[in-house]
């Protein structure tokens, strides 16, 4: 506890002086200073790791142990770990010390590059404190495990509101670490660099606050705003991040056919820390669905689960748009920010972890759809000034971004059908001459016989072993194509529901959806992937409740439904049916692909977006936004 105390320590700018050579040695001023540092953060960790176990007395925590940790937490990683990892701070600082000093020699007055930057008496200091950042380096792994602690603090133990802000606002600072920068010392090379850890660490333990505390979201979101222009904006370090397909039961699969709707043109499969963060804290919002029986109609009605993930994202679009749509004030800043975000956005759409994405997109899509209107109409009355053209034209562009994700998702979804066989209820099917006559309908179209193919047991149709994932030296004794497992999903979930009421509920969507799940909740791993399994839960019961308003008799159905499917709430990992319920890996992405062609606010929109945009188009009164206009449905 003492150590933690030290947590004021800062390791300044070394002062020039001819003893330095000894700062960093074994008994020097330096070489304390880190093992303080490093004592510290481990005694911080001991102390939080008593503060999170269950049944521990609150007493054996000392409140001011947990407020020094936090302190110490945040001034180490914003003091010591981000000017070291990108190399700035205290460079800077040597850097203007020389400007100083070069004022004197006029011959320095042009400095071309970095190493010339330095003065020959700095060049040694510089070296200097490269050795000093290495040692700062090594600590990143204890931070690591301060950051998970803390996160298991935020859950489990209730802090005040100080507590709560000073932790989220120093975790924000964890992103401006560049991790594209040039790598300090060796680390292994398969899991992620430490700093890109660190960073996730710090988006959990943001995200968890954004969960635990709903009363300071509002106050979160706005830190995220001035931390966007800190961000590091170098080629390599902007989108750090690399898509993470584990979410899907087919990564490669979905990420080649995800690969075939994104526009190429972004060849870096990777996204911004920024769009993860933004992403996690809108699916943290996520609640279980209740029923409300507060209003008139006698069966109530659910309230959706996802009331506050909307709100949240609309809170963050309408902010972002506000920002970009400024004529002055940092405008120009955040414009290519917000770009960015929608090509992170349509990369992550498809991908079952990030359902938030979808729902901030349309959110996106019909703020602009305002802002277009508006201006058209605006300038049809003169009662406004118009709209800055710039803005116009990046709200133009990214609707025109959207709308070929929209038209491609659409047309894929066309091109690669999936049918749910509705025969499963009679006897397979007898051929006369099984040998002579296989019927091949392999989904990807080619009719080559003489590969090594496999039989359905059900309807008898043959698919090439390799298209479906079947290695020619284990065939499984009983074998089924896509669309009759999909078939036998339905006919088990009519069953269950009685086939009288089923029908009208148990359809091609539902059982789309049924067999989604059940996939995503057997995948390994999956703690992280709770809130996303619960959003999806979510949006499904709203499905569930949106289509029950159509059949009034079948309420009953309706709401026993419902009530089954939130049986899985509290553990959602694992638990929706049967693991032979699941696809081949073509047909699983093929499932993804078709819930958000048929279910999604974001395809759905398309027709009305595109009649928008040609409203746009024939207004004559504003030419420019009918050049843009046309522009955009040509990328269409
Ligand atoms: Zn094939
Ligand atoms: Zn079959």
């Amino acid at each position: 506890m003492l150590c933690i105390a030290h947590h004021k320590l800062q390791l300044t700018v070394i002062p020039y002086s001819p003893d330095r050579q000894q700062w960093l040695q074994r008994g020097g001023a330096g070489s304390t200073q880190l093992q303080v540092l490093r004592m510290g953060l481990q005694a911080a960790c001991v102390v939080l790791l008593i503060a999170v176990c269950s049944g521990v007395d609150r007493r054996a925590v000392n409140e001011d142990a947990i407020e020094a940790a936090i302190t110490l937490y945040r001034s180490h990683l914003s003091k010591h770990i981000v000017p070291a990892w990108n190399q700035t701070g205290h460079m800077l600082h040597i850097k203007s010390l020389d400007e100083k000093a070069g004022l004197a020699s006029p011959s320095k007055k042009r400095r071309l590059s970095t190493d010339e930057n330095y003065s020959s008496a700095s060049s040694g200091l510089v070296k200097d404190l490269k050795k000093v950042y290495k040692h700062i380096a090594c600590t990143v792994r204890l931070q690591l495990t301060l950051t998970e602690r803390l996160e298991l603090l935020i859950r489990k133990v209730p802090l005040d509101d100080q507590q709560i802000l000073m932790l989220t606002n120093g975790s924000l600072i964890g992103l401006e670490i560049d991790c594209g920068a040039p790598k300090l010392g060796t680390f292994a090379k398969d899991s992620p660099p430490p700093p890109q850890q660190l960073q996730l660490a710090c988006v959990n333990l943001v995200s968890s606050a954004f969960r635990t505390y709903p009363s300071h979201r509002d106050t979160i979101l706005e830190d995220v705003f001035p931390l966007m222009l800190r961000l590091p904006t170098g080629k390599k370090s902007l989108r750090a991040l690399g898509v993470n397909y584990g979410s899907a039961s087919s990564p490669t699969t979905l990420a080649a056919l995800n690969a075939t709707l994104v526009d190429v043109t972004n060849t870096q499969p990777n996204i911004q820390t920024i769009t993860y963060l933004i992403l996690s804290c809108i699916q943290a919002c996520v609640v279980r669905p209740v029923l409300d029986t507060s209003d008139d109609s006698p069966q109530g009605q659910i309230v959706s689960g996802l009331k506050a993930c909307r709100a949240v994202s609309e809170v963050f679009v309408s902010q972002l748009l506000k920002r970009c749509s400024r004529t002055k004030d940092g405008a120009l800043e955040y414009r290519p920010i917000l770009a960015n975000i929608v090509e992170d956005l349509l990369q992550l759409t498809l991908i079952p972890q990030f359902p938030a994405a979808e729902l901030v997109l349309v959110c996106i899509s019909q703020r602009l759809n305002q802002e277009l209107s508006a201006a058209s109409s605006s300038a049809k009355t003169k009662s406004h000034f118009p709209p800055e053209p710039t803005f116009l034209t990046i709200a133009f562009d990214i609707l025109g971004k959207v709308m070929a994700y929209q038209a491609r998702v659409l047309a894929t979804s066309r091109s690669k059908p999936l049918a749910i066989a509705t025969t499963i209820e009679n006897e397979p099917t007898i051929l006369q001459n099984e040998v002579h006559e296989v019927h091949l309908a392999c989904h990807c179209g080619d009719t080559r016989a003489d590969a090594l193919m496999i039989q359905c047991d059900h309807c008898r149709t043959a698919s090439h072993c390799s298209c479906v994932g079947v290695a020619p030296d284990d065939i499984p004794e009983e074998w089924f194509c896509d669309g009759c497992r999909l078939g036998r999903i339905a006919l088990r979930e009519r069953r269950q529901l009685g086939v009288e009421a089923a029908t009208g509920i148990v359809d091609e969507v539902f059982t789309y959806r049924h067999s989604f799940l059940s996939r995503l909740s057997h995948r390994i791993g999956v703690a992280e992937l709770v809130d996303a399994t619960q959003f999806h839960l979510s949006r499904w019961v709203d499905e569930i409740e949106r289509n029950s308003r159509s059949t009034i008799d079948q309420q009953a159905t309706f709401r026993q439904l419902v009530q089954e499917l939130l049986t899985r709430w509290e553990a959602p990992v694992g638990a929706l049916g049967p693991g032979t319920d699941s696809l081949t890996e073509e047909g699983s992405s093929r499932i993804t692909l078709h819930l958000l062609a048929r279910t999604s606010p974001l395809c759905l929109s398309f027709r009305h977006q595109v009649s928008l945009i040609l409203k746009l188009m024939a207004d004559e009164s504003v030419p420019m936004l009918r050049k843009l206009a046309v522009k955009t449905i040509e990328k269409v």
